[in-house]
């Protein structure tokens, strides 16, 4: 049996801004051992979710709005980069279980 929404729930437009509860941003672990500090992995990034501090690369600490689109894992030639979590809608634009996240193909 289908989970029954309410038309409260129907006419509720999930947005970006309501952080934490209509939508969580995904995330990536860095390798610190592992990065070289080259930067790659910021230009690609669609979010600017990430900053190369003192030869190692990071997230940002304020808002890193990262949509696990995965370039910055398939640019990096150290294979430093992981992502860790989805890009999250928390209402009704949910995804299907997609299993642990993977890192994208590369060329
Ligand atoms: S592309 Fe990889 S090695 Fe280069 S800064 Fe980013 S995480 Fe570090
Ligand atoms: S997964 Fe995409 S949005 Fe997230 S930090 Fe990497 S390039 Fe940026």
């Amino acid at each position: 049996m289908p989970e029954r929404i309410s038309l409260k729930k129907r006419t509720r437009i999930e947005s970006f801004s309501h952080l934490g509860r209509d939508v969580t941003f995904g995330a990536v672990r860095i390798e610190s051992e592992t990065c070289d500090g080259c930067g790659f992995c910021l230009k690609p990034c669609p979010a600017h979710a990430l900053e190369v501090i003192g030869k190692k690369a990071r997230m940002v600490e304020d808002m890193p709005f990262c949509i696990a689109c995965g370039d910055c894992v398939a640019i990096c030639p150290q294979n430093a980069i992981m992502i860790t979590s989805y890009l999250q809608f928390n209402f009704h634009f949910k995804y299907l279980d997609r299993g642990e996240p993977r890192p994208p193909r590369k060329f």
